[in-house]
């Protein structure tokens, strides 16, 4: 038999001792995915020495890339004075000013270590406040593996609607209970009048409605306007907070993601890029709402905290990384990014290939189909089969490029436009390959 290459040796070893293999389902294919070795920038280099322009950026997390000088810099002088103390440190303001400076909504924050749980923590908050345990979420929308949101996504077609035609509140995990999933109301992302429909019958028993405004899993389409309105509608009638998961969609504006849709959420979950390349997240929002984590006057409305939150390496990596990040970085990628997709969208309609590249800022997703995208119904199965996604996908890294298993992918500031005609030549050709 030849030699395995070091990435397959190495899963080898860890399936041994790792059920799968990995750690991150999401980040996992068949047969197994390369181990990285080292990042600089836009490139990594594999355990091979394969070099592949790196578009996943860690799914969406790095916006500069990897070892960002000032972030590794600022992580390397901290950690030679301890790495974390069970006491607070002035980092965590200074992270906390950076982003309350550039949010005007965001006046107070409180740190955690995953969007998982800013999301979570964001729900715990809005049920404290409001005093109801229901919530909503989009059909086919992911905001981490907190179980009340843990539904309605990566599920099988035939348990899509309820008796009443609504959609269902589909478990994601086996052994999910029923009690739970009758707390989850699940609203349909492309149809703003049968949300206005379920919010009017549903509305006054929810403590939030969380949405995600351009959510990635439903196939990376922005909210729209109609859409909005009609939560902002319910919200004044009904009372519910509205929590808006900007995990990801935080970086798509200097203020937020809030700020470029126009929207004034109670709360907002953050994480990915605030943390710098470290596991972050964060509830953000205005003073009031977020008293209720104040745990000065006796026993909070809700904890927010743990060993590692706010540690000092993710606050100064945080830091050195936001503040590489200035409004006029973020316009600049966002064009990038604009001309990235009406370029791909272009070629692919040149080459006459059944492909377009959805998204917002530098943020993108292919689809291999013309059809509208509208929600998650639209790409669940994905049009033409999974296996020509992963055709795809497996093409690109062939080519020297690296997106997420569903073919996302985020451009970063060390981009510009020769490596955007990289990412847009080996998407074509991978397409290509994979129609023929
Ligand atoms: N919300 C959204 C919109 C996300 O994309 C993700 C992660 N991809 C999360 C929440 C969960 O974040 P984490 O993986 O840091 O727990």
């Amino acid at each position: 038999a030849p030699p395995l290459s070091r990435s397959a040796a190495a899963y080898r070893d860890a399936r041994a001792v790792i059920p799968g293999g990995s750690m991150r389902p999401s980040s996992w294919f068949a047969p197994h995915p390369p181990y990285a070795q080292r990042g600089d920038g836009c490139w990594l280099t594999d355990l091979d020495g394969r070099r592949l322009l790196d578009a996943s950026n860690n799914f969406f997390s790095l916006i500069h890339g990897h070892a960002f000088p000032p972030a590794v810099e600022a992580i390397r002088e901290t950690a030679a004075q301890g790495t974390a103390f069970g006491l607070p440190t002035p980092y965590e303001t200074e992270l906390a000013e950076i982003i309350t400076h550039r949010a005007p909504l965001l006046e107070q924050v409180r740190f955690c270590n995953s969007g998982t749980e800013a999301v979570m923590f964001a729900v715990k908050a809005a049920r404290a406040l409001s005093g109801r345990s229901a919530i909503a979420k989009f059909e086919g929308a992911y905001h981490g593996t907190y179980d009340a949101l843990e539904v309605s996504y990566d599920c099988n077609p035939q348990n899509w609607d309820a008796p009443d035609g609504n959609p269902a509140s589909v478990p994601y995990c086996r052994g999910t209970p029923e009690t739970l999933l009758a707390e989850t109301v699940v609203l349909p992302f492309g149809d703003p009048k049968r949300c206005r429909e379920i919010l009017r019958r549903q509305g006054s028993r929810l403590a939030a409605v969380v949405i995600d405004p351009l959510p990635s899993r439903i196939g990376m389409v922005p909210a729209t306007t109609a859409l909005l309105e009609v939560l902002q509608e319910a919200r004044q009638r009904d009372g519910f907070l509205l929590v808006f998961d900007e995990v990801i969609s935080f970086r798509l504006h200097h203020a937020g993601a809030h700020s470029l849709f126009g929207v004034t959420p109670d709360l907002v979950a953050l994480g990915k890029i605030i943390g710098g390349g470290l596991p972050a997240g964060a509830v953000a929002g205005p003073a009031a709402r977020m008293a209720v984590f104040d745990h000065t006057q006796g026993r909070p409305g809700v904890a927010l905290g743990g060993t590692f939150s706010a540690n000092p390496l993710t606050m100064v990596a945080g830091a050195a990384t936001l503040a590489g990040y200035d409004e006029a970085t973020v316009d600049r990628l966002a064009r990038l990014g604009d001309d990235f997709r009406q370029a791909t969208n272009t070629a692919f309609r040149a080459a006459g290939l059944t492909a377009q590249v959805t998204g917002l800022g530098a943020l993108f997703r292919l689809h291999l189909t013309l059809g509208e995208i509208r929600d998650y119904r639209s790409i669940t199965p994905p049009p033409r089969g999974p296996g020509a996604l992963a055709a795809v996908h497996a093409g690109l890294l062939r080519r020297g490029v690296l997106l997420t298993p569903n073919c996302s992918g985020a451009l970063s500031t060390p981009m510009g436009d020769s490596e955007a005609a990289l990412l847009r030549q080996a998407l074509l050709e991978a397409v290509a390959e994979a129609e023929a």
